[in-house]
């Protein structure tokens, strides 16, 4: 696991700058968190690094946000308001698989509430941290942090 601190909401959204510029298509990067921690800015970020001018915000009433103006498309999920048997009914694993979906990027906010996971994961846990500030802890299953350049 990699902490990284994140002294302000320019930081959370660098970060996710520095994935969307980085990540592969068939990336799927799972965000924990508790409400305000900072999920959907690092986001935000991940959209601006894959060139996405479209403001990002998190899906209430659709379930999935999709954006296909950057170099690869933008998956956004927030499962806050769901029960577990629709999460299943969502099919996610269609989008890794890249099943009839073109290959992206998938964020997956409130993951902790997936019934299932992909082989391969980013787990990005944003955590309230002094002064208001943010700590990420990121864990990379079945796949290489190093693509991101974090070394710390
Ligand atoms: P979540 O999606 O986890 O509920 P948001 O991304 O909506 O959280 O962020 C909630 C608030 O936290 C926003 O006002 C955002 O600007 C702020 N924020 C994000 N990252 C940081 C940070 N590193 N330090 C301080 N505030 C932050
Ligand atoms: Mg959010």
């Amino acid at each position: 696991m990699t902490t990284i601190f994140l002294p302000d909401t320019k930081a959370t959204q660098q970060l996710g700058i520095n994935f969307g510029k980085n990540l592969t298509a068939g990336s799927v990067i799972l965000l924990e968190g508790d409400l305000g921690a900072g999920k959907t800015t690092l986001v935000q970020g991940i959209g601006q690094g894959l060139g996405i001018t479209e403001s990002i915000v998190s899906p209430t009433f659709t379930l999935i946000n999709e954006y296909t103006e950057g170099r690869i498309p933008l998956y956004h999920l927030d499962l806050y308001r769901l029960e577990p048997q629709e999460v299943t009914g969502l099919n996610l694993e269609s989008y890794w698989e890249g099943i009839e979906v073109t290959p992206g990027i998938i964020a997956i906010e409130w993951a902790e509430r997936m019934p299932y996971l992909p082989d391969s994961y980013l787990k990005v846990c944003l955590i309230h941290a002094e002064n208001g500030t943010r700590q990420a802890e990121i864990t990379a299953v079945n796949c290489e942090l190093s693509i991101l350049n974090i070394y710390i």
